[in-house]
């Protein structure tokens, strides 16, 4: 992020300075003209100048757009995420593992899930899918995380008479 602010700052500078000196090379072009007897060649060499000095001004402040632009989709991504991160919070699974996992109150329709806690802190929403018995894993850096899947636990509440798999799968209970 800072990088992006010092790269825009520096081409502006850059930007900056081009522009003051094409303003006084198009001065000293006007200065020339109004003379009584005009040396010509004299005028076109400066205004040569003054050109050339225009146009490395104009490409200097395209980079210093590409630049701005760089940093305000920088900042938007950001601001996506951390209103996203808003939604879930750390948490610890019955396995000892930590994930990230959805707010109940923050669901808004959607299914319980977990995502990866060292993409989150890289700022990166990444979803943790089952990737072997009792196991999640992120498809984005490979992180494993312990986790019972209820397969196990399903079965012995089978055999208890309790109620239903889902009382286990569902920890966070539901309202309906
Ligand atoms: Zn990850």
């Amino acid at each position: 992020m800072l990088s992006f602010i010092k790269e825009a700052l520096t081409i502006g500078e850059g930007a900056t300075g081009l522009l003051t000196g094409s303003t006084s090379a198009i001065k000293g072009v006007m200065d020339l003209v109004r003379k009584p007897n005009p040396d010509l060649s004299e005028i076109k060499a400066l205004a040569a100048e003054a050109i050339d000095k225009l146009l490395e001004a104009k490409t200097a402040q395209m980079a210093m757009q590409d630049a701005l632009l760089k940093l305000q989709d920088e900042q938007k991504k950001r601001d996506r995420f951390q209103a996203e991160a808003q939604r879930y919070v750390l948490t610890k699974t019955d396995m000892g593992g930590f994930v990230y996992a959805l707010r109940p109150d923050q669901a808004r329709g959607e299914q319980e899930h977990y995502l990866c806690t060292s993409c989150f802190e890289a700022e990166v929403k990444s979803m943790l899918q089952p990737v072997n018995f009792n196991t999640l894993g992120c498809t984005r850096c490979g992180e494993k995380v312990f986790k019972s899947d209820g397969r196990d636990n399903g079965a012995r509440v089978a055999r208890r008479g309790l109620s239903t798999r889902y009382d286990i799968l569902n920890p966070y209970g539901d309202d309906d």
